[in-house]
């Protein structure tokens, strides 16, 4: 029988019947690691005893009433929110794109309401935020972007990590009233900003009136050990959007506004049908209280160092091996060419983890994971990553 899917995404052929922490068992009987999390996405890691709880007893009440109606999940999980940002409002909807886009929306009505009705935003060579036309606009791929111009325009893409970069676009073209940025690039390869750089940038952004918005999609949700990976700069941006880990598996993104971008949205101004719904949003926050109960922050950054060091000490000297890189649990191992057939031949040794920018081994494991487990990746992947580089010449 031939498929009756869209053929747009390349599938390993695999599927799962259940999961347990960090493992998934193969309908083929096999069990693997699972190093990637659903593209960072479960981070409680599979079948929590907590989430399911509280996604079932959530189902049991009511899962969707529209934002009709008030929601007070919406208001428990906002407070929880604005606590670990130091941000002040949150507008919730189903996916990381959709947050982005709504910080997009946000952007340009804040330059409406100041005079300035053609708002351009600052973004990043190899940044991603999303495949809404808006969003690809933003996303610093050209590969994203083929074949679907005309884009909106009114997107300014420079160099990453580059403060005369950012300061010459906004030179060039005075109606800039925002920078958009990712603080550690994910589908980027895993390429952190440097602190000096964020800081550098919030600062510019105050003294020019700009938003700084960062998008914490991937990294944000304790993923590198702190909540948010700018805190490790130490700055608070005017806007922040999340999704991936923030509901442990199940859809929702968040975009979080303070300092000048709040009180920008009025009635009427944005919207969703789905966004924010009270199964939704009892997940997230549940996932944040457990977050915080098992003390899965400081997991994250212990053993990702652990994770870390180890594949670096494994690679040490291996030709091919350019660096290993990334903070708590976001990870990347960066070879010297293309290596898309690591996927496939990890899945063969029982681990899940992608290629990213195409020679960039990406891990972005579940927070539970512990240290025999980090072990086991390093274990399973070393022999795979050096059997790819024996195998294929440059
Ligand atoms: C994945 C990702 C997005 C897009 O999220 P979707 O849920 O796929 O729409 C946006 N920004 C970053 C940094 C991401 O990693």
């Amino acid at each position: 029988m031939s498929s009756a899917l869209s053929n747009i995404f390349a599938r390993l052929p695999v599927s799962f019947s259940h999961g347990q922490g960090v493992w998934l068992w193969g309908t083929d009987g096999r069990r693997y690691l699972d190093a990637l999390a659903g593209i960072g996405v479960n981070s409680l890691g599979h079948a929590h005893p907590k989430l399911v709880a509280a996604i079932t007893e959530q189902a049991q009440r009511v899962i969707h009433v529209s934002n009709l109606y008030e929601v007070p999940q919406q208001e428990v999980l906002a407070q929880k929110l604005v606590a670990l940002s130091g941000l002040t409002e949150v507008f919730y909807s189903s996916s990381g794109s959709e947050a982005n886009e709504g910080a997009i929306k946000l952007a340009r009505l804040y330059g409406y309401r100041n005079g300035n009705n053609h708002a351009h935003i600052i973004t990043m060579d190899s940044s991603w935020h999303g495949r809404t036309i808006a969003t690809l606009a933003a996303t610093g791929s050209p590969k994203a972007r083929e074949g679907f111009e005309p884009l909106p325009s009114g997107f300014i893409q420079v160099a990453y990590n580059d403060i005369g970069a950012i300061e010459k676009a906004g030179k060039d073209e005075p109606r800039v009233n925002a920078v958009l940025l990712e603080t550690l690039q994910g589908e980027g390869g895993i390429r952190p900003a440097d602190i000096d750089y964020l800081k550098a940038v919030r600062k510019l952004c105050d003294e020019r009136g700009w938003l700084l918005m960062i998008d914490e999609v991937q990294s944000g949700i304790g993923r590198t050990g702190k909540w948010f990976a700018h805190q490790w700069a130490d700055i608070r941006p005017d806007v922040m959007t999340l999704a991936k880990g923030l509901g442990g598996g199940v859809p929702i993104g968040a975009t979080l506004m303070g300092g000048r971008a709040a009180g920008v949205f009025k009635p009427g101004n944005h919207g969703t049908t789905f966004g924010g719904n009270p199964l939704v949003c009892h997940a997230a926050l549940t996932v944040l209280e457990t977050l915080e109960s098992e003390g899965l922050l400081a997991n994250a950054e212990k053993v990702g160092e652990r994770l870390k060091a180890g594949l670096a000490s494994a690679l040490a000297g291996v030709q091919g091996v350019n660096e290993v890189r990334g903070r708590g649990l976001m990870l990347g191992v960066e070879l010297d060419r293309n290596c898309g057939p690591i996927a496939r031949m990890a899945l063969e040794a029982g681990l899940l983890i992608n290629i990213t920018r195409d020679r960039v081994v990406r891990l972005l494991p579940p927070l539970v994971l512990s240290e025999s487990e980090a072990d086991e990746i390093i274990a399973r992947l070393v022999p795979v990553i050096k059997q790819f580089l024996a195998d294929s010449p440059t």
